[in-house]
């Protein structure tokens, strides 16, 4: 075996697995694997292959950047992106065969001048904004928007693909959003049938949404995180028996091991200091790689077959841990994993960080190489 060095392992076998766990919770609503943001660090485009491979018959991106990276990559199935800006050029996005979303009118004049350049019609989906505030057209614009698609699907420039809309609370289940927007969803998808709009997919579910509220399900779910196999919902989700397998785990090699005497101060501004002669070990992985800062003193890591705890500040390189009597250097250090030999996970980086497991994941990156097995 090689010597090990600080890297991120993905395991693209779970990311199918919690594909196909997650099309059986779905129950006939076809999964929207969601892998913007580079595949919420996991790789866009091995992600994406591991999706495919557990059966996602749809995937999603935020950027027609991102979905003409997959095209590039030689995904061919359908693919769905939702973030333009009015710089965009979607003529190769509309060229390409992806499902651009339009909110309003301007982006559908934007969609109507790609197809005229490319002189292909586009496939286009509609959102609508029913309570987040986000993106999608506010409930006043959801008439004129249908109706200038629908006038625009008679003239041949597109075909309406989809009508769609994200929820806000979906990972606090009693959340009275959850019954406004589900709601709000299903006027807005009247007012589109009224428009003659006759969309493949419906969809408003994201993974919370998804293993959560079984009628927010409509044509297609959209999941992101828990096809990562982290949990979109904690505390909700402990008797839905999900069975998803987080996919990443971020380890390295300890790069030094030294003893500390009591009063010694650790790393910057010496935010911890040793009340006992101690061993610590330096890990080469640092907030340039995409830890938070905020996990200084905070979390913990897997080193000597235990638990350790993050000694000082995170540095822009490296963090110090503790570790026991007979570590050495090149010893293997799991920061986060799927947590089965007992190491932490996303989830508890996310605790020990007051974040969210989507925030640890798909920041991790910078200079780590990645390797899927
Ligand atoms: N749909 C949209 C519009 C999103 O922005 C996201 C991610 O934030 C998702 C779906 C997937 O959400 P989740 O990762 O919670 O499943």
């Amino acid at each position: 075996m090689s010597p090990l060095r600080p890297e991120i392992v993905v395991d693209d076998g779970a990311l199918a697995r919690n594909v196909a766990r997650l099309t059986e919770v779905a129950q006939g609503a076809a999964l929207i694997a969601v892998v913007k943001a580079d595949g919420y660090g996991h790789g866009l485009v091995p992600a994406a292959g591991a999706m495919r491979a557990g059966g996602a018959p749809w995937l999603a991106t935020a950027t027609p950047a991102e979905a003409l990276a997959l095209r590039a990559a030689g995904d061919e199935g359908p693919l769905l992106c939702w973030l333009t800006v009015p710089a965009d050029d979607l003529a190769p996005v509309v060229a390409a065969g992806v499902d651009v979303t339009a909110y309003s009118l301007a982006e559908l004049a934007q969609v109507a001048d790609a197809v005229t350049r490319t002189g292909r019609p586009a496939r286009l989906q509609l959102k609508v904004d029913t309570g987040l505030s986000r993106g999608g057209a506010a409930r006043e614009q959801w008439r004129g928007l249908f109706a200038e698609a629908a006038r625009g699907e008679a003239e041949g420039r597109w075909r309406v693909t989809g009508v769609w809309s994200h929820l806000a609370c979906a990972d606090d289940p009693a959340h009275p959003a959850n019954d406004a927007q589900e709601q709000a969803f299903r006027e807005a998808l009247e007012a589109a049938d009224a428009a003659g709009l006759e969309p493949e997919v419906r969809h408003l579910a994201n993974s919370a949404g998804t293993v959560l509220r079984p009628s927010a399900r409509f044509d297609a779910v959209r999941c992101g995180i828990a096809t990562y196999g982290l949990d979109p919902a904690p505390g909700h989700t402990d008797d839905l028996g999900l069975d998803l397998e987080p996919a990443m785990t971020v380890r390295a090699p300890l790069a030094l091991v030294k003893r500390l005497e009591p009063g010694d101060g650790v790393s910057y501004g010496h935010t911890f200091t040793a009340d006992r002669p101690m061993t610590v070990g330096l890990v080469p992985v640092g907030y340039g790689d995409g830890l938070p800062r905020h996990a200084s003193n905070r979390a913990q890591v897997w080193v000597g077959g235990r638990r350790r705890p993050l000694l000082g500040r995170v540095c822009m390189d490296q963090v110090v841990v503790e570790v026991g009597d007979g570590a050495a250097p090149g010893d293997e250090v799991v920061l986060f994993g799927p947590g089965d030999r007992g190491e932490p996970t996303a989830q508890d980086w996310a605790e020990a960080c007051e974040t969210i497991n989507y925030e640890i994941v798909t920041r991790i990156g910078g200079r780590l190489p990645r390797r899927h097995v």
